[in-house]
């Protein structure tokens, strides 16, 4: 069922065209990402959605329900931003409880309430706490809690964790989304981090220019972006213009490097050159991998040029004939060190330019 439905929505700032016919679909209880560079329209979207900017054309339904004309107040929406916006003048409760406050929701309910979600975000017993005296994470929980308090049909989150450290930013990104998938809360987070985008997200939507230009779960997306934007933006490096001959035997300039299984989606498009993109995870160190016996899996040879060791994986950037090629193995590999890459062709996808 969906829950969100933003329908090609354009809005305008003057002459600036910040969203222009958006469409976005966010199913119920499921986690949206919304990714892309600063300045895509991500934050007018979700102004958009709470009916702080106006549409020049397009609808925005919840559960439904067209919301044009609508309060903000009373589209049924949680809000949770980068800088948190606590009220400096009130204590942690007081700040989760004041939305339930101002819906005219009895005190001890209210108490219970608060309660519960401080237990939620792990901070049990912070109710008195005055916000002062809170870590950047714990104001972040406090807000989280605060934006979930009057159990909002869509709650919107403008880079949540912007603020804080990368080691706290990864440890919240994990919490936030175990807690939203078990409250069955329908979401849509905003950043600009690919990284923290994929790790939060059940799907994702990638933006440029007020556009979609990419939506999918995050495995697929990773494996197969589409574009050359999309493929930049998640951080592929291996991006080559590659020759396929009519039988799928591929050149890269003029290295061969293996040839497309039959039904591979890039022999499609018949024989000719493609914009292709390879994980960094389809080159792995070559044992003894002839390309007579294994067709699919030629040999690329290489020079390693940097070797950067990152949690458990060696990113390896090596010069091969046709160009540089990045890759990610648990193998340890030196600078100045020549091998063998094998080509994972099985795993190569073409790329719009
Ligand atoms: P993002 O959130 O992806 O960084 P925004 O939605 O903030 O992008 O902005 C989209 C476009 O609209 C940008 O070109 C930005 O400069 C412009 N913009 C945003 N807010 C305003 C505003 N209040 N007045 C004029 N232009 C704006």
């Amino acid at each position: 069922m969906t829950a969100l439905e933003v329908d090609r929505v354009t809005v305008r700032y003057g002459a600036t065209l910040a969203l222009d016919r958006f469409s976005l679909h966010v199913g119920s209880g499921e986690i949206m990402a919304v990714v892309g560079p600063s300045g895509s329209g991500k934050s007018t979207l979700l102004r958009a959605v709470a009916g702080l900017e106006p549409l020049a054309a397009g609808r925005v339904l919840l559960a439904g329900r067209d919301l044009a004309g609508v309060a903000t107040h009373r589209r049924g929406l949680g809000l949770m931003f980068q800088d948190h916006g606590l009220f400096a003048h009130l204590d942690v409760a007081d700040n989760i409880a004041y939305g339930l406050r101002t819906a005219g929701v009895a005190p001890q309910i209210r108490r219970a309430r608060v309660a519960d979600l401080l237990d939620l975000v792990g901070l049990e017993g912070f109710e008195e706490r005055s916000t002062e005296q809170l870590s950047g994470g714990e104001a972040q929980r406090v807000a989280l809690a605060r934006a979930l308090a009057p159990e909002p049909g869509l709650l919107m989150l403008d880079e949540p964790l912007g603020s804080l450290d990368r080691a706290l930013r990864d440890q919240l990104t994990g919490e936030l989304r175990r807690l939203l998938t078990n409250l069955g809360q329908t979401a849509i987070h905003v950043t600009h981090d690919q990284a923290e985008a994929f790790a939060v997200a059940d799907r994702v939507t990638v933006v440029d220019d007020g556009r979609p230009v990419a939506v999918g779960r995050p495995a697929e997306l990773w494996a197969d972006p589409g574009s050359r934007f999309v493929a930049e933006f998640l951080g592929h490096r291996n991006i080559w213009s590659v020759a396929v001959d009519g039988d799928g035997s591929l050149r890269w300039a003029d290295q061969p490097i293996g040839r497309l299984p039959a039904g591979h989606p890039a022999l499609a498009g018949g024989a000719g050159r493609r914009l292709m993109v390879l994980p960094a995870t389809g080159l792995e160190p070559a044992s003894g991998v002839e390309p007579a016996s294994e067709p699919e899996r030629c040999s690329l040879p290489v020079e390693v040029t940097e070797v950067v060791f990152r949690q458990g994986i060696h990113e390896v950037t090596a010069r091969a004939g046709p160009g540089t090629v990045h890759v990610s193995t648990t193998d340890r590999l030196e600078v100045g060190q020549r091998l063998s890459l094998a080509v994972d062709v099985e795993s190569l996808r073409s790329l719009s330019d």
